[in-house]
């Protein structure tokens, strides 16, 4: 991703640093892993999971969006804590064996968090939290501060917090505000899904649409908030270089023009938002305005399974070039992520983040990787999990 191919190269690692990167033939001498005829790239990035929610695949498919996320966040209170830390393993030890290295996951609780420490990937936890109703508002800011500094007391080298407001229809207009006020004095990351389907815009805009009969039911006022949901989080100060926008399909030419000033991150899930109808984000009319742009697979209720090459070449259509798929994959998850200077590309000094795919491999098939290495350590040999993972 920082230069042109090396045909039969090698990479040298020491720790979990890349120290040299070059032909093979020019390489130091030092214990050799033979990888075989692969694609050895840095590890790929999956800028949006909601990793505890992967024993959901297929449970409520082909309902409207508004049944589906009712039904989905009804069946997540039915799981045990354990069911909820075994269910985000699931989605990581899929992920390993897909070559995903990094993960930007979103949940209300910590079972990813937990799930990402103990397998020895990378990620940022974005602790989500709900609150339409105003009168939330302090009780959700105090759940939120005392779960945050639990969470940052575990924090590792390779596995950090951020916060994540949920999404218009589930957060008040207060709300938005105290999160992004708190993630700023906190120097914390903040994601939340925006501008994903009609019936958030209607809400947004014109107070009505489904979302809108919903909150008016539970008694919570409901009035016009803003031009567009981009428009609405630039009201509330969420809008910053820490702030991960998750979809971004519904922004017209002034919203692009809005989070790039802002120089937000946009994570782009192509597939999800196709299976669940919303339609496609302007992913090239965002990088040709410099957005920083990633892709992620959403949860495992809304897409079939982990696949960033997929995503990637879904989002940027048939005229990209495969440099292009790969770049997005990895360099372009890592800088949405703000985790360009550690991860995305094999570089001298870079993170010992990889993973290599078989050549020749069908490509419309599942990515697979058969080795895959995080921060230098050995997570996936012989495409098999290794023993502790
Ligand atoms: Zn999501």
């Amino acid at each position: 991703m920082s230069g042109p191919d090396i045909e039969s190269g090698t990479v040298v690692v020491e720790g979990d640093i890349i120290t040299w990167v070059g032909p093979r033939a020019l390489a130091p001498p030092g214990r050799d892993v033979e990888l075989g005829d692969v694609i050895l790239a840095p590890g790929l990035v999956n800028a949006h999971t909601h990793l505890d929610l992967t024993v959901m695949r297929g449970r409520f498919a082909g309902l409207p969006f508004f049944e589906w996320i009712r039904k989905l966040t009804a069946a997540r209170l039915d799981l045990s804590p354990a069911q909820l830390l075994d269910s985000a393993r699931t989605g990581i030890r899929e992920g390993l064996l897909a070559g995903i290295t990094t993960y930007a996951d979103t949940t209300p609780g910590d079972a990813p968090f937990e799930a990402m420490r103990e397998l020895g990937v990378r990620g940022i936890a974005y602790r989500e939290l709900f609150g339409p109703d105003p009168r939330q508002c302090e009780a959700s800011m105090a759940g939120l501060r005392e779960a945050v500094a639990a969470m940052r007391a575990r924090e590792t080298p390779l596995v950090r917090v951020g916060v994540s407001p949920h999404a218009p229809y589930s957060v008040s207009d207060e709300l938005f505000s105290a999160v992004a006020d708190f993630a700023r004095s906190e120097s914390l990351p903040i994601a939340t899904h925006i501008a994903e389907s009609e019936d958030e815009s209607q809400l947004v805009s014109s107070a009505e649409g489904a979302f809108a009969e919903f909150l008016r039911g539970r008694a919570i006022t409901v009035e016009p908030r803003a031009r567009t949901p981009i428009d609405l989080l630039e009201c509330r100060g969420v809008l910053g270089p820490n702030a991960l926008l998750i979809h971004c399909i519904r922004c017209d030419r002034r919203d692009i023009a809005t989070i790039a000033q802002h120089e937000c991150g946009v994570a782009s899930c192509p597939m999800s938002n196709r299976i669940l109808g919303h339609g496609a984000a302007p992913v090239a009319a965002m990088l040709d305005a410099n957005i920083r742009v990633g892709v992620g697979s959403d949860s495992m209720a809304s897409n079939d399974r982990m696949d960033m090459l997929r995503e990637s070449r879904l989002a940027l259509g048939n005229r990209a070039s495969e440099r292009e798929v790969w770049e997005l994959a990895t360099l372009g998850g890592a800088r949405a992520l703000r985790l360009d200077h550690l991860i995305g590309s094999l570089e001298r000094g870079k993170q010992a983040d990889f993973a290599a795919f078989p050549r020749g491999a069908d490509p419309g098939g599942p990515t697979r990787a058969s080795f895959v290495a995080v921060a230098g350590r050995v997570l996936v040999e012989d495409g098999q999990l290794s023993g502790s993972t």
